[in-house]
Protein backbone atom coordinates (compact mmCIF):
# COMPACT_ATOMS: atom_id res chain seq x y z
CA UNK A 1 0.00 0.00 0.00
CA UNK A 2 1.51 3.65 -0.74
CA UNK A 3 -0.32 6.36 0.99
CA UNK A 4 0.20 10.12 -1.35
CA UNK A 5 3.04 11.01 0.87
CA UNK A 6 5.28 8.23 -0.28
CA UNK A 7 4.71 8.82 -3.78
CA UNK A 8 5.65 11.90 -3.30
CA UNK A 9 9.03 14.05 -3.17
CA UNK A 10 10.55 16.33 -1.16
CA UNK A 11 13.67 19.60 -1.58
CA UNK A 12 16.24 19.46 0.76
CA UNK A 13 18.32 22.40 0.73
CA UNK A 14 21.51 22.73 2.53
CA UNK A 15 21.99 26.53 2.69
CA UNK A 16 26.18 27.03 3.80
CA UNK A 17 28.11 30.37 3.67
CA UNK A 18 29.83 28.83 0.63
CA UNK A 19 27.55 26.79 -1.20
CA UNK A 20 24.38 25.70 -1.63
CA UNK A 21 23.40 21.48 -2.13
CA UNK A 22 19.98 20.69 -3.15
CA UNK A 23 18.38 17.64 -3.49
CA UNK A 24 15.25 15.57 -5.09
CA UNK A 25 14.75 13.03 -2.03
CA UNK A 26 11.36 10.59 -1.79
CA UNK A 27 10.12 9.65 1.26
CA UNK A 28 12.20 6.70 2.00
CA UNK A 29 15.36 8.99 1.83
CA UNK A 30 16.35 7.95 -1.57
CA UNK A 31 18.38 11.24 -3.40
CA UNK A 32 16.93 11.41 -7.22
CA UNK A 33 18.68 14.30 -8.22
CA UNK A 34 21.14 16.30 -6.39
CA UNK A 35 22.75 20.17 -7.26
CA UNK A 36 25.54 22.15 -5.91
CA UNK A 37 25.51 26.02 -6.59
CA UNK A 38 27.74 29.02 -5.16
CA UNK A 39 26.07 30.76 -2.25
CA UNK A 40 27.19 34.27 -3.25
CA UNK A 41 26.29 35.47 0.01
CA UNK A 42 28.20 38.63 -0.05
CA UNK A 43 25.57 39.57 -2.48
CA UNK A 44 22.84 39.76 -0.04
CA UNK A 45 19.86 37.44 0.71
CA UNK A 46 17.25 38.55 -1.49
CA UNK A 47 20.21 37.41 -4.12
CA UNK A 48 20.31 33.96 -2.08
CA UNK A 49 16.80 33.02 -2.55
CA UNK A 50 16.89 33.82 -6.39
CA UNK A 51 19.64 31.50 -6.42
CA UNK A 52 17.36 28.63 -4.43
CA UNK A 53 14.20 29.49 -6.50
CA UNK A 54 15.79 29.29 -9.83
CA UNK A 55 17.73 25.82 -8.95
CA UNK A 56 14.72 24.57 -7.78
CA UNK A 57 12.30 25.47 -10.36
CA UNK A 58 14.79 24.72 -13.51
CA UNK A 59 15.64 21.47 -11.71
CA UNK A 60 12.57 19.65 -9.43
CA UNK A 61 9.93 21.55 -10.49
CA UNK A 62 10.13 20.93 -14.19
CA UNK A 63 8.56 17.57 -14.50
CA UNK A 64 5.17 17.75 -13.44
CA UNK A 65 4.98 13.53 -13.00
CA UNK A 66 7.25 13.77 -10.28
CA UNK A 67 5.13 15.70 -7.19
CA UNK A 68 7.27 17.84 -4.36
CA UNK A 69 5.38 18.32 -1.38
CA UNK A 70 7.57 20.03 0.54
CA UNK A 71 10.63 22.26 0.74
CA UNK A 72 13.20 21.69 3.74
CA UNK A 73 15.91 24.31 4.15
CA UNK A 74 18.70 23.50 6.72
CA UNK A 75 20.81 26.68 7.16
CA UNK A 76 24.20 27.44 9.20
CA UNK A 77 22.41 29.42 11.88
CA UNK A 78 20.00 29.87 14.48
CA UNK A 79 16.30 29.67 13.39
CA UNK A 80 12.79 29.87 15.15
CA UNK A 81 11.25 27.27 15.00
CA UNK A 82 7.80 29.09 14.91
CA UNK A 83 8.32 31.72 12.01
CA UNK A 84 11.00 29.89 10.12
CA UNK A 85 13.06 33.12 10.12
CA UNK A 86 16.65 32.97 10.53
CA UNK A 87 17.87 34.99 13.51
CA UNK A 88 21.42 34.64 13.20
CA UNK A 89 23.33 33.57 10.50
CA UNK A 90 27.36 34.90 11.22
CA UNK A 91 27.92 33.06 7.61
CA UNK A 92 25.69 34.51 5.68
CA UNK A 93 26.14 37.85 7.60
CA UNK A 94 22.31 37.51 8.18
CA UNK A 95 20.11 38.96 10.67
CA UNK A 96 16.38 38.10 11.38
CA UNK A 97 15.47 37.45 7.43
CA UNK A 98 12.49 35.20 7.14
CA UNK A 99 13.97 32.81 4.33
CA UNK A 100 10.36 30.49 4.89
CA UNK A 101 7.64 33.44 3.69
CA UNK A 102 10.30 34.24 1.08
CA UNK A 103 10.60 30.93 -0.34
CA UNK A 104 6.86 29.82 0.02
CA UNK A 105 5.75 32.97 -1.38
CA UNK A 106 8.05 32.43 -4.72
CA UNK A 107 7.39 28.67 -4.63
CA UNK A 108 4.06 28.04 -4.08
CA UNK A 109 4.95 25.18 -1.75
CA UNK A 110 5.14 24.13 2.38
CA UNK A 111 8.77 25.08 3.21
CA UNK A 112 10.24 24.08 6.64
CA UNK A 113 13.33 25.75 7.95
CA UNK A 114 15.97 24.09 10.46
CA UNK A 115 19.63 24.31 11.75
CA UNK A 116 22.13 22.56 9.45
CA UNK A 117 23.25 19.59 12.36
CA UNK A 118 19.72 19.80 13.30
CA UNK A 119 19.27 18.58 9.22
CA UNK A 120 22.22 15.79 9.87
CA UNK A 121 20.93 14.70 12.79
CA UNK A 122 17.61 13.88 11.36
CA UNK A 123 18.92 12.62 8.35
CA UNK A 124 21.48 10.30 10.00
CA UNK A 125 18.51 9.19 12.33
CA UNK A 126 16.30 8.58 9.60
CA UNK A 127 18.58 6.83 6.94
CA UNK A 128 22.03 6.61 8.39
CA UNK A 129 23.92 4.98 11.00
CA UNK A 130 21.15 5.78 13.43
CA UNK A 131 18.12 3.84 11.55
CA UNK A 132 15.68 2.76 14.35
CA UNK A 133 17.12 4.52 17.19
CA UNK A 134 14.66 6.60 19.22
CA UNK A 135 16.85 8.52 21.17
CA UNK A 136 20.40 10.05 19.90
CA UNK A 137 22.86 12.98 19.77
CA UNK A 138 24.80 14.32 16.78
CA UNK A 139 27.99 16.43 17.44
CA UNK A 140 29.60 17.73 14.60
CA UNK A 141 33.01 19.57 14.90
CA UNK A 142 34.50 21.26 11.74
CA UNK A 143 35.14 24.84 11.94
CA UNK A 144 32.31 25.35 14.96
CA UNK A 145 30.54 23.35 16.88
CA UNK A 146 27.19 22.08 16.36
CA UNK A 147 24.96 19.70 17.45
CA UNK A 148 21.27 17.57 16.92
CA UNK A 149 18.86 15.64 19.43
CA UNK A 150 16.37 13.41 18.46
CA UNK A 151 14.27 12.40 21.97
CA UNK A 152 11.18 9.14 21.27
CA UNK A 153 12.24 9.60 16.91
CA UNK A 154 11.23 13.25 17.04
CA UNK A 155 14.25 16.04 16.43
CA UNK A 156 14.36 18.33 19.41
CA UNK A 157 14.41 21.93 18.70
CA UNK A 158 14.07 23.79 21.53
CA UNK A 159 11.79 27.39 22.29
CA UNK A 160 14.17 29.29 19.95
CA UNK A 161 15.39 26.45 17.64
CA UNK A 162 18.65 25.74 19.39
CA UNK A 163 18.46 23.04 20.98
CA UNK A 164 21.49 21.02 20.54
CA UNK A 165 24.29 23.86 20.67
CA UNK A 166 26.39 21.76 22.29
CA UNK A 167 29.77 23.70 21.07
CA UNK A 168 28.40 26.07 23.66
CA UNK A 169 28.68 24.08 26.62
CA UNK A 170 31.07 25.55 29.24
CA UNK A 171 34.07 23.40 29.71
CA UNK A 172 36.56 25.37 31.39
CA UNK A 173 34.99 28.24 33.78
CA UNK A 174 37.52 30.67 32.65
CA UNK A 175 38.77 29.06 29.58
CA UNK A 176 39.58 30.72 26.95
CA UNK A 177 37.45 33.61 24.85
CA UNK A 178 34.48 31.67 22.41
CA UNK A 179 32.94 33.36 19.22
CA UNK A 180 29.72 33.28 21.80
CA UNK A 181 30.72 36.01 24.21
CA UNK A 182 31.17 33.15 26.64
CA UNK A 183 34.66 31.61 28.00
CA UNK A 184 36.09 28.02 27.84
CA UNK A 185 33.29 26.43 25.20
CA UNK A 186 33.12 23.14 24.07
CA UNK A 187 34.26 24.81 20.75
CA UNK A 188 36.86 26.52 22.15
CA UNK A 189 38.98 23.41 22.88
CA UNK A 190 36.96 21.19 19.89
CA UNK A 191 36.27 24.08 17.03
CA UNK A 192 38.77 23.78 14.39
CA UNK A 193 39.28 27.14 14.35
CA UNK A 194 40.37 27.19 18.27
CA UNK A 195 42.73 24.30 17.25
CA UNK A 196 44.31 25.91 15.06
CA UNK A 197 44.50 29.09 17.57
CA UNK A 198 46.40 27.07 19.93
CA UNK A 199 48.16 25.23 17.92
CA UNK A 200 49.76 28.78 16.74
CA UNK A 201 50.28 30.00 20.27
CA UNK A 202 52.29 26.66 21.27
CA UNK A 203 53.91 26.36 18.32
CA UNK A 204 55.49 30.38 18.99
CA UNK A 205 56.55 29.06 22.58
CA UNK A 206 58.00 25.30 21.65
CA UNK A 207 59.44 25.50 18.20
CA UNK A 208 61.36 22.33 18.62
CA UNK A 209 58.31 20.32 19.76
CA UNK A 210 56.11 21.36 16.83
CA UNK A 211 59.18 21.13 14.33
CA UNK A 212 57.03 18.77 11.64
CA UNK A 213 53.71 21.01 12.37
CA UNK A 214 55.90 23.81 11.55
CA UNK A 215 56.98 22.92 8.61
CA UNK A 216 53.76 21.31 7.31
CA UNK A 217 52.76 25.19 7.52
CA UNK A 218 55.62 26.25 5.19
CA UNK A 219 57.69 27.24 8.50
CA UNK A 220 54.32 30.35 8.93
CA UNK A 221 52.39 29.80 12.55
CA UNK A 222 49.99 32.00 10.55
CA UNK A 223 49.52 29.29 8.32
CA UNK A 224 48.85 26.11 11.09
CA UNK A 225 44.90 25.03 10.80
CA UNK A 226 42.95 22.44 12.14
CA UNK A 227 43.90 20.02 9.53
CA UNK A 228 47.42 20.59 9.49
CA UNK A 229 47.62 19.32 13.32
CA UNK A 230 45.88 16.41 12.68
CA UNK A 231 48.53 15.48 10.02
CA UNK A 232 51.44 16.71 12.15
CA UNK A 233 50.17 14.60 14.53
CA UNK A 234 49.87 11.38 12.36
CA UNK A 235 53.29 11.97 11.00
CA UNK A 236 54.83 12.00 15.20
CA UNK A 237 54.81 15.43 16.26
CA UNK A 238 55.18 15.82 19.99
CA UNK A 239 53.32 18.85 20.15
CA UNK A 240 50.39 18.12 17.37
CA UNK A 241 49.83 14.52 19.25
CA UNK A 242 49.56 16.80 22.49
CA UNK A 243 46.81 18.74 21.22
CA UNK A 244 44.89 16.08 19.43
CA UNK A 245 45.13 14.62 23.38
CA UNK A 246 43.98 17.87 24.93
CA UNK A 247 40.95 17.98 22.08
CA UNK A 248 39.71 14.53 22.69
CA UNK A 249 40.20 14.80 26.29
CA UNK A 250 37.67 17.91 26.06
CA UNK A 251 35.42 16.35 23.94
CA UNK A 252 35.28 13.42 26.24
CA UNK A 253 34.16 16.00 28.97
CA UNK A 254 31.50 17.01 26.29
CA UNK A 255 30.36 14.06 25.38
CA UNK A 256 30.14 13.05 29.56
CA UNK A 257 27.55 16.18 30.44
CA UNK A 258 25.76 15.14 26.85
CA UNK A 259 25.44 11.27 28.13
CA UNK A 260 24.17 12.28 31.63
CA UNK A 261 22.04 15.12 30.26
CA UNK A 262 19.69 12.93 27.69
CA UNK A 263 20.93 9.71 28.28
CA UNK A 264 20.94 8.46 24.38
CA UNK A 265 21.62 5.33 22.74
CA UNK A 266 23.95 6.67 20.39
CA UNK A 267 26.24 9.35 20.23
CA UNK A 268 27.15 10.42 16.24
CA UNK A 269 29.98 12.47 15.84
CA UNK A 270 30.96 13.78 12.74
CA UNK A 271 32.78 17.07 10.40
CA UNK A 272 36.75 17.64 9.49
CA UNK A 273 37.99 17.54 12.83
CA UNK A 274 36.58 14.57 14.15
CA UNK A 275 37.54 12.99 10.54
CA UNK A 276 41.20 14.69 10.74
CA UNK A 277 42.35 13.98 13.94
CA UNK A 278 43.86 10.88 14.19
CA UNK A 279 42.94 8.63 17.83
CA UNK A 280 40.12 11.96 18.81
CA UNK A 281 37.56 9.59 18.95
CA UNK A 282 39.31 6.81 20.75
CA UNK A 283 40.49 9.55 22.73
CA UNK A 284 36.66 11.42 23.85
CA UNK A 285 35.40 7.54 24.70
CA UNK A 286 38.54 7.04 27.02
CA UNK A 287 37.02 10.58 28.76
CA UNK A 288 33.62 9.46 28.46
CA UNK A 289 34.19 6.15 30.16
CA UNK A 290 35.65 7.85 32.89
CA UNK A 291 33.06 10.69 33.52
CA UNK A 292 29.64 9.77 32.83
CA UNK A 293 26.72 7.82 35.14
CA UNK A 294 26.98 3.96 34.50
CA UNK A 295 23.66 4.02 33.46
CA UNK A 296 23.90 6.66 30.77
CA UNK A 297 27.05 4.37 29.61
CA UNK A 298 25.71 1.32 29.97
CA UNK A 299 23.21 1.54 26.83
CA UNK A 300 25.44 4.42 24.99
CA UNK A 301 27.61 3.05 21.82
CA UNK A 302 29.47 5.99 20.43
CA UNK A 303 29.65 6.38 16.20
CA UNK A 304 30.71 8.12 13.43
CA UNK A 305 28.36 9.34 10.92
CA UNK A 306 27.15 8.03 7.67
CA UNK A 307 26.01 10.15 5.21
CA UNK A 308 28.44 12.07 4.75
CA UNK A 309 28.05 15.57 2.81
CA UNK A 310 25.09 14.10 1.57
CA UNK A 311 22.97 14.00 5.32
CA UNK A 312 22.03 18.02 5.38
CA UNK A 313 20.01 17.29 2.42
CA UNK A 314 18.47 14.30 3.17
CA UNK A 315 17.81 15.12 6.70
CA UNK A 316 16.05 18.72 5.79
CA UNK A 317 13.92 16.70 2.62
CA UNK A 318 13.05 14.09 5.63
CA UNK A 319 11.81 16.70 7.80
CA UNK A 320 9.59 18.31 5.18
CA UNK A 321 8.36 15.42 4.35
CA UNK A 322 7.40 14.12 8.05
CA UNK A 323 6.60 17.56 8.51
CA UNK A 324 3.87 18.06 5.85
CA UNK A 325 2.22 14.28 6.49
CA UNK A 326 1.80 15.82 10.08
CA UNK A 327 0.07 19.04 9.19
CA UNK A 328 -1.99 16.67 6.19
CA UNK A 329 -3.13 14.38 9.04
CA UNK A 330 -4.29 16.86 11.15
CA UNK A 331 -5.96 18.46 8.24
CA UNK A 332 -8.10 15.39 7.57
CA UNK A 333 -8.42 14.58 11.35
CA UNK A 334 -12.54 14.53 12.55
ZN1 LIG B 1 30.68 29.59 22.91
Amino acid sequence: MTSAAESTYAIGVDLGGTKIETALVNAEGDIAEKQRTPTEAKQGPDHVVEVIVSTVTAHYLRDARRAVSAIGVGVAGQVDPETGIVRRAPNLDWRDFPIRERLETALGLPVTVINDVQAITYGECRRGVGRGTKNLVCLFAGTGVGGGVVIGGELLRGTSGNAGEFGHMTIERDGLPCTCGNRGCLETFVGGWAIAQRARTRVAAEPAQGATLLRLAGGKPEGISAALVGQAAAQGDALARALVEETGTALGVGLAAIANALNPELLILGGGVVEGLPGLVEIAERELGRRALAAALQPLKVVRSKLGADAGVIGSALFAHETARKRGAQGTAP
